[in-house]
């Protein structure tokens, strides 16, 4: 069947952080920009986030790149690419900067300079003491950040498509990717957009777990059309969750109140985490402090009827702080859990967050692939943000460097795709059989008469991820989960539509989104059951130590046939000596 066509220079997939900032630098170049979102770009996820943007500027402590560096690496527990980590680190101080002039509306110190709060895992000295590292807007930074690049991108002249949810990857018989297919929302209408440079920006996963504390966009589908495009997806085993959902509702509660003096206690009252990170305490690692409540909660000292939570005290801030720092916080606590926190703790659990693995790329975005004994670059296109694995956060993110991240790698991934597309002036013919993939996804579901519902199948998904690939990992409930995720997958491509007459296009919409879904549980749970170690988030019960003689390496899932591969970690720095493998102590 023929499908209408419109050609563009780049099509962006994802109008959150990483794709506005991306598109910003390709429209402000001159191009012609195509920006898709599933959503209206400034309801994107990034729009949620809290905390902070990490960047040394040292406004309020001494501070340097070289310091974020270190807790960098450290926080990824050494499985991050070095180099990437340098230039990230590196180019902080400027992109916020640049956030500034495009009118972020910063905190400020009475200085007037950018106001800075502590976070986890960022510290002085090389891991010495807490640093305030964290540029904020209250706690409303991505939200500002948001605001900020939309109206830049409207006044660069980007083409939104907004309430258009890509579908499938066009690749010719050379491997080139020559743009996507993607349906209207709200007609059903498909459409090809014909690129010269294709960019995914399309952000999480966090949907794969029952308790999430992402959006429900949040489906991986940069991830899945990537997979079912041949192209393999990097380090999946690495779940990061934040130690304080909304116990109960998952809404997050920002580690900005921990930074800025709120602590955890469990049923007895007693402030645990010096017990398990004396020097960091509350701001260690978010692994390390999940993992510690679930040791708490497990040994029976959790709290409420059930004592499977802990408390978040902040009310000793004052209500003054409380308002004028954490006025979001104040209003998730008093809708979601019911509590005043100038007055009383919040019940808080370790909630699925951020997605450290993804589509494998360098530090200029562009996806490479393993090639016979090298890497390859994938010709035409670019992944930056939480879908993409550069890989800067390795088996840990450290809070406040993935707004971060968005901003280094969309910018640098516009300015190599600026380049790149100075070889490439004219787009590639498409192949004859460009949209067939998403056509005959969109005919089965048209098709299928009887079947179990999307919604229910996806729940089974979302159950077997939270009982089977949780904080702890235990190998009989890893090799559980895997028969049983291979089982689901079979059942997804059983789904029935139904409700097609009533509600309309929704019941479509979901379940395209569950078949990618579907392709990023199944690598999470593939490739947390192959690694016989503990590294970062991945903490297994049966190998409760780093490995970094066996297991010093990537992995990266090719969807065809579930197999795993794996690859060097990239130790070298760009310009300065590599940090040397130390035990992770907070
Ligand atoms: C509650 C919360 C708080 C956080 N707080 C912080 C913080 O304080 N500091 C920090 O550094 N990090 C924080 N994070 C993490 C960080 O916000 C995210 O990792 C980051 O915002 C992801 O940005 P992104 O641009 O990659 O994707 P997103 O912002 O998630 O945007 C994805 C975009 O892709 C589009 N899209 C997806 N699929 C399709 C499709 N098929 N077709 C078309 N469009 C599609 C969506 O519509 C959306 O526009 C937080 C995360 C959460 C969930």
């Amino acid at each position: 069947m023929a499908v209408a066509k419109r050609t563009f220079d780049v099509v962006v997939v994802g109008a959150g952080g990483a794709g506005m900032r991306a598109a910003l630098q390709l429209a402000q170049a001159g191009l012609k920009v195509a920006v898709l979102s599933k959503v209206f770009p400034t309801r994107s996820h990034t729009v949620a986030a809290q905390g902070g943007i990490a960047a040394s500027l040292g406004n309020v402590n001494e501070d340097n790149w070289h310091w974020h560096m270190y807790d960098t690496v450290k926080g990824s527990d050494y499985l991050g690419d070095q180099d990437a980590i340098e230039f990230m680190c590196r180019a902080a101080p400027e992109v916020v900067y640049e956030l500034e002039h495009f009118g972020m509306p910063f905190d400020r110190l009475d200085s007037g300079k950018i106001y800075q709060r502590p976070f986890g895992g960022h510290m002085q000295d090389y891991g010495k003491i807490p640093v305030q590292r964290a540029c904020a807007a209250a706690d409303r930074t991505g939200h500002a950040l948001l605001h900020t690049l939309y109206q830049q991108n409207v006044k660069a002249n980007t083409h939104f498509f907004i309430e258009w949810m890509a579908l499938d990857l066009i690749r010719d018989a050379e491997g080139d990717v020559l743009g996507v297919t993607a349906m209207e929302i709200e007609t059903g209408e498909v459409m090809i957009f014909h690129a010269r440079a294709t960019l995914f920006a399309t952000g999480g996963a966090g949907r794969i777990f029952q308790s999430s504390t992402n959006a429900y966009i949040n489906t991986g589908d940069g991830l899945g059309m990537a997979a079912r495009a041949g192209i393999p997806l990097e380090d999946m085993e690495f779940f990061q969750f934040h130690p304080t959902g909304v116990y109960g509702a998952g809404v997050l509660i920002t580690e900005g109140v921990r930074g800025e003096g709120g602590y955890l206690v469990n049923k007895d009252g007693e402030r645990f985490m010096p017990k398990y990170a004396p020097n960091a305490q509350d701001l260690a690692s978010r692994d390390v402090v999940s993992r510690a409540m679930t040791i708490e909660i497990n040994e029976g000292r959790g709290c409420g009827k059930h004592g499977d939570h802990v408390m978040l005290k902040l009310d000793h801030l004052g209500e003054d702080v409380i308002k004028q720092r954490l006025p979001g916080i104040r209003e998730i606590a008093l809708k979601f859990a019911h509590v005043d926190p100038a007055k009383q703790a919040i019940p808080v659990v370790p909630t699925a967050h951020y997605m450290m693995g993804g589509i494998p790329t360098n530090y200029h975005g562009q996806v490479v692939v393993p090639y016979h004994t090298g890497e390859e670059v994938v010709q035409g296109l670019y992944a930056v943000g939480e879908c993409a694995c550069v890989s800067v956060h390795g088996a840990n993110r450290l809070g406040c460097n993935s707004l971060l991240d968005l901003i280094v790698f969309g910018r640098a991934a516009g300015r190599q795709i600026i380049e790149d597309l100075q070889r490439h002036p004219h787009p590639k013919p498409l192949p004859a059989h460009a949209g067939d993939l998403s056509m005959s996804r969109l005919a089965r579901l048209e098709s299928q008469k009887t079947g179990e519902r999307v919604s229910e199948v996806g729940e089974a998904m979302r159950r077997n991820m939270q009982k089977h690939c949780g904080v702890f990992r235990f190998p009989d409930l890893l090799s559980e989960g895997v028969t049983k995720i291979k089982e689901i997958s079979e059942r997804v491509s059983q789904t029935v539509i139904q409700d097609k007459s009533r509600v309309f296009n929704t019941a479509r919409i979901e379940a395209l989104e569950l078949d990618n879904l579907i392709e990023v549980a199944q690598a999470t749970m593939i490739a947390a059951e192959a690694r016989k170690e503990s590294r970062g988030a991945h903490a297994r019960d049966d190998y409760p130590d780093r490995d970094d003689v066996n297991w010093l390496k990537h992995s990266l899932y090719f969807s065809a046939d579930r197999r795993l591969d794996y690859k060097p970690v990239r130790l070298k720095p760009l310009t300065v000596d590599s940090f040397p493998l130390k035990a992770r102590v907070y």
